[in-house]
């Protein structure tokens, strides 16, 4: 999440004594009490300045190996306070530096990942989980997610920041269009729940909204029943005219 109007940025993190340095008063501000860790490793520092494009490297302060919920709110509103610029990141799978954050602080959400509460309607897994781990426990349960994304390891809040189109997108819509519930980190740093009969306003904001409007923490997701076999057709055209002939006339 970009912020605007900070009073002064942070020169460096220390991460020996756990302290970020200002560059315009002296003195250290202390980070808080965290489950995970903050770690400011060169190879942790180029793993998050890096995507599945290879195209952007913007280099962070910090990464954040998230260990729980808690951690979540007091690094938001951390960032917030020390005006640093914070990011989730997924699966990483952005082409294009979309989970990066330059200066600032990348939050690896890989730590919360648990997927659980399936039935027969729904499932809610945390952000970090992938899809196919959330398809593994549903499967279990003879159900899937109504919609998922052709790549299945992308991470549940990765694809609900962008939309998430797939096979049945068009029977169901995106994937952000099952979404029942999200538990959501806003930038004050407090855990917010939100769905269509609440908080109305940031759920429409947070789905597919580019990680810009909060952190997705969890979310509950429509299931369908999930069918016992399935025949995968792959068509293969020799030449554009050919294709879009056929598609157009369908
Ligand atoms: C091989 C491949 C196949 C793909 N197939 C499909 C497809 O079939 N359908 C489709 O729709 N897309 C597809 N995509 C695109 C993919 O869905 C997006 O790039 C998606 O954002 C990647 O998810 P991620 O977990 O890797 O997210 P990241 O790359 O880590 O992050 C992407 C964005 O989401 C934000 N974000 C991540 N986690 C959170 C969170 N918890 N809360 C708020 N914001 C968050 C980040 O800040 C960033 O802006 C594909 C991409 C690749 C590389």
């Amino acid at each position: 999440m970009g912020r605007q109007g900070a009073l002064w940025r942070p020169a460096a993190f220390d991460p020996v004594t756990r302290t970020w340095v200002p560059r315009e008063s002296p003195g250290a501000v202390p980070v808080p009490e965290l489950e995970g860790v903050l770690v400011g490793d060169e190879s942790s520092l180029r793993w998050a300045a890096d995507d599945f494009g290879h195209v952007v490297h913007r280099r962070p302060r910090a990464v954040l190996r998230a260990g729980g919920v808690a951690d979540m709110t007091a690094i938001v509103a951390f960032a917030g306070a020390t005006g640093l610029d914070v990011v989730a990141r997924g699966a990483g799978h952005s082409v294009y530096g979309q989970a990066q954050a330059a200066g600032g602080i990348v939050i690896d959400m890989a730590g919360l990942d648990l997927v659980g509460d399936v039935c027969a309607e729904r499932v809610t897994a945390q952000a970090g989980a992938l899809w196919s781990e959330v398809v593994d426990a549903t499967l279990a349960c003879g159900c899937t997610p109504a919609v998922l994304t052709d790549y299945l390891s992308t991470s549940v809040g990765g694809t609900l920041a962008v939309g998430g189109v797939g096979g049945t997108s068009h029977r169901y819509g995106l994937q952000v269009d099952g979404v029942e519930e999200l538990c959501v980190v806003t930038g004050a740093g407090r855990l917010v729940t939100c769905s269509p009969e609440q908080n109305r306003r940031l759920f429409d904001a947070v789905r597919a909204g580019l990680g810009q409007c909060g952190v997705i923490i969890s979310a509950t997701v429509k299931v369908v029943p999930a069918p016992a076999r399935a025949r995968r057709y792959r068509l293969y055209y020799h030449d554009l005219a050919t294709f879009s002939q056929i598609s157009g006339s369908s």
